[in-house]
């Protein structure tokens, strides 16, 4: 697991989305070393991360502390507001019904994601949930963004599970 943020991120960009989901890619990084599956978060308000998380269901035994769920709470807890009015949310992968939920429940208007989880995915690929105009809120999705650099740490990690009991969590035995 021994892989650098210098040879895992993208250069910075002027694009500001780009660089918002850099910062949601060192987060999903964060978790492929906790031996977390590798998915991470970022919230942007006018112009700046408000919150970063990532993926923590091992380390913190909750079957939701999804990374889109982690840092949709600091965000509300940063702005003291359950409304997430004006904020983007960016996460590495596809949300999933349980976190599409809780978007549209915090009004947040934009959503960013990586790449698309076809187990999974709850805004584009099994479901729409965050533009399902029978619902109070609809957030404006865009997928797409480092995909191929997002599905490929997944890759790399459930690969690296696969090597049996014992596969390397945490720093476990170099390769
Ligand atoms: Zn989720």
């Amino acid at each position: 697991m021994s892989l650098t943020p210098q040879e895992f991120l993208p250069p910075t960009s002027p694009d500001p989305h780009a660089n918002f989901m850099r910062e949601a890619l060192r987060e999903a990084l964060a978790a492929y070393k906790e031996g977390e599956v590798p998915v991470g978060a970022v919230i942007a308000f006018e112009g700046r991360v408000i919150a970063r998380a990532h993926n923590q269901r091992e380390t913190l035994q909750d079957p939701t502390a999804h990374a889109e769920i982690l840092a949709i709470t600091q965000a509300a807890s940063q702005l003291e507001s359950w409304r997430l009015e004006g904020t983007a949310l960016y996460v590495t992968l596809e949300p999933c019904p349980m976190c599409a939920g809780a978007i549209v429940n915090a009004r947040i208007p934009a959503l960013y994601f990586g790449a698309p989880d076809p187990k999974a995915g709850a805004v584009e690929t099994l479901y729409r949930l965050a533009s399902d105009p029978r619902l109070n809120h609809r957030a404006a999705v865009a997928g797409g963004l480092y995909a191929e650099r997002s599905s490929a740490l997944l890759s790399r990690f459930f690969a690296e599970r696969r090597l049996g009991p014992g596969a390397p969590r945490h720093d476990g035995p170099a390769r």
